[in-house]
């Protein structure tokens, strides 16, 4: 799946491709509009329209991932929400010794993820995933969402690595494309973000089943 002689530095998506995503559907699509709806007397299906339709209509694509700008939207404190689910903050199977593999081989590995940092700090605060990477880049520090190049770029001034050799994991089709328009050379999919909903067989790129298929990792030369 991998040549690994062909790798120098791994990226990673976090939501969905190292933690299961079952956590962040289950906050957004159940939790926001169920409370929001009772805050404004709507039903779910009206909170969840007025959110995720209405308000995305003028609203950013790094807006969506903003979590201050939903509590703007939606008026609930939203990291108390963030903290009542996590029961449901799960590393994917194989994660932690695909990352531990991939260090000791002496490549590094990095999360590259769209979540807003204070969904990021209740996640670390029961995961510890920062203490597992070499480093953590979020595109709000960057003002561009991964789909979008200037994402990129803001990476590349950042860290010091080879895109040709660099092997980048994500569950977002739109990110993989636009990763693969800037010149990231190994892309893989995931075949079942959520653990709680059926796999998927529609990625345009290879798709990973479980991080156990990338080992053994060759020590880099
Ligand atoms: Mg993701």
């Amino acid at each position: 799946m991998v040549n690994w002689s062909d790798i120098d530095t791994i990226l990673l998506d976090m939501d969905g491709t190292l933690l299961d995503l079952h956590y962040d559907d289950v906050i957004w699509n159940d939790v926001v509009p169920r409370e929001y709806a009772r805050l404004a007397g709507l039903t779910h299906e009206e909170a969840w329209r007025k959110l995720y339709v209405e308000t995305m209509e003028t609203a950013t694509r790094l807006d969506f991932y903003d979590v201050e700008f939903w509590i703007e939207a939606t008026g609930l404190d939203l990291e108390r929400v963030h903290r009542e689910q996590t029961h449901l903050l799960r590393y994917r199977d194989g994660v932690r010794d695909f990352l531990t593999a991939a260090r000791a081989s002496g490549r590094g590995a990095y999360l590259a993820t769209n979540a807003h940092p204070i969904s990021l700090d209740v996640k670390d605060s029961v995961t510890n995933i920062r203490e597992l990477v070499d480093g953590t880049f979020s595109s709000h520090a960057f003002a561009a969402p991964k789909e979008d190049p200037a994402f990129w770029r803001g990476l590349g001034d950042a860290l010091d690595f080879d895109p040709a050799r660099t092997l980048f994991i994500d569950d977002n089709e739109g990110v993989l494309t636009c990763a693969e328009q800037v010149g990231i050379g190994h892309l893989l999919s995931i075949r079942q973000p959520n653990s709680a909903k059926p796999a998927r067989d529609d990625s345009a790129f290879a798709a990973l089943a479980h991080f156990h298929d990338l080992l053994p990792i060759e020590p880099r030369e």
